[in-house]
C-alpha cells in the first residue's frame, strides 16, 4: 500500500494520483508550492505557510479554489489518512490542464494536491560536524525578471547550483546576487554571526522569505542577539565567527567551511547550538494539532 495523496477533493490511493501531461505545472513550472513539517502530531507553522502559499499564488494571478480554512483541513487531512505525527508535507496548485500554449486563461481548473510522508531526516552527523558549502557560480535571479518571493514550481535557477554543489561534493552552495551580495542557499536562507550580531540578508536582495528564517530570527533575540537584515558579501561570510543555515527541511544547520575557508573554530558553535536546540524544542509544543 502506497501513500493517501489529496488529489483535487479527494484523498486517493498515490497510485490514482496521477497528474495530467497538459498540466502547466508540468509543461511550464506555472504553478505555486510549500514544504511543511509537522512534529509530535502538530504542524508547524500552518499559517504562515498558507499565507505564503496564497501569497505566491496571487503574485502569478493564480486563485486558489479553496479558502485558506479549507487548504488547513486539507493539510491536516493528509497528514491523518497516512496516520502521521511527524511529516514532510508538500503543498502544490499548478494552472492546472490547458493546451501546450502558455495561456494560462486556457486552464479553467487549478490542480490542488498534498503529500505527505515520513521525513527524511538529515544524517545527525551533518549537524555535529557541520556543512562544508561553496560558492555555486549560478547567480539567484534577478528580483526585476522574477520575485524569488514567490515560491513558484521553476525552481530550475535553483537545480542548476544544486548541480554544482553535487558535483563539488557538498550538501548546500551559497547564491549570490547578481552585484555579488550573499542572496541565500539553493533551498536554504543562510545567517552569519559576527560578535553579538546575527545577519541574514533582506529578502529585496533576492531570497525567499523563509519561514524558519523568520523562527531563527526570533530566536536569536530571544537570545539577546542584535538581528539585523543586512546586505553582505562572502568576505563577511568568511570571516564571521559562525555561519548557519534555515529551511523547513534542514531546520537549523551549522555551517563549517564556506569555500575551503575554515568558519570560526572549524566547529560548530555555541550560537548554533543553542539556536538549534531552542527551535527543537519549539517545534515540539507549537503547531495546529492534527488529531483533535
Ligand atoms: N530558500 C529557498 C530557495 C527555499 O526553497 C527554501 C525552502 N522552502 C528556503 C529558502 C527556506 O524556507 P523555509 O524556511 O520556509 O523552508
Amino acid at each position: 500500500m502506497g501513500l493517501k495523496i489529496y488529489f483535487n477533493g479527494r484523498i486517493v490511493d498515490e497510485s490514482e494520483a496521477k497528474v495530467s501531461v497538459f498540466d502547466h505545472g508540468l509543461l511550464y513550472g506555472d504553478g505555486v508550492f510549500e514544504g511543511i513539517r509537522a512534529y509530535n502530531g502538530r504542524v508547524f507553522r500552518l499559517r504562515e505557510h498558507l499565507q505564503r502559499l496564497y501569497n505566491s499564488a496571487k503574485g502569478i494571478w493564480l486563485k486558489i479554489p479553496l479558502s485558506m480554512d479549507e487548504m488547513e483541513r486539507v493539510v491536516i487531512e493528509t497528514c491523518r489518512a497516512n496516520n502521521l505525527q511527524s511529516a514532510y508535507i508538500r503543498l502544490v496548485v499548478t494552472r492546472g490542464i490547458g493546451d501546450l500554449g502558455l495561456d494560462p486563461r486556457k486552464c479553467s481548473n487549478p490542480t490542488v494536491f498534498c503529500i505527505a510522508d515520513n521525513i527524511e531526516l538529515y544524517p545527525e552527523e551533518l549537524y555535529e560536524n557541520g556543512l562544508r558549502l561553496i560558492t555555486c557560480s549560478t547567480r539567484r535571479i534577478r528580483g526585476d525578471a522574477f520575485d524569488v518571493g514567490i515560491k513558484s514550481l521553476n525552481y530550475l535557477n535553483n537545480i542548476m547550483a544544486k548541480i554544482e554543489c553535487v558535483q563539488a561534493g557538498v550538501a548546500e552552495g551559497i547564491m549570490l546576487s547578481e552585484d555579488g551580495y550573499v542572496a541565500e542557499c539553493t533551498g536554504d536562507n543562510i545567517f552569519c554571526l559576527h560578535g553579538k550580531q546575527l545577519v541574514t540578508p533582506p529578502v529585496y536582495v533576492g531570497n525567499l522569505a523563509g519561514i524558519t528564517r523568520r523562527v531563527a530570527m526570533e530566536l536569536g533575540a530571544k537570545a539577546g542577539l542584535e538581528v539585523k537584515e543586512q546586505l553582505f558579501r562572502l568576505i563577511d561570510v568568511y570571516c564571521a565567527d559562525e555561519v548557519f543555515l534555515t529551511g523547513t527541511a534542514a531546520e537549523i544547520v551549522p555551517v563549517v567551511e564556506v569555500d575551503g575557508r575554515c568558519i570560526g573554530t572549524g566547529k560548530p558553535g555555541p550560537v548554533v547550538k543553542h539556536l538549534r536546540e531552542a527551535f527543537r524544542e519549539l517545534v515540539s509544543c507549537e503547531g495546529t494539532p492534527i488529531y483533535e
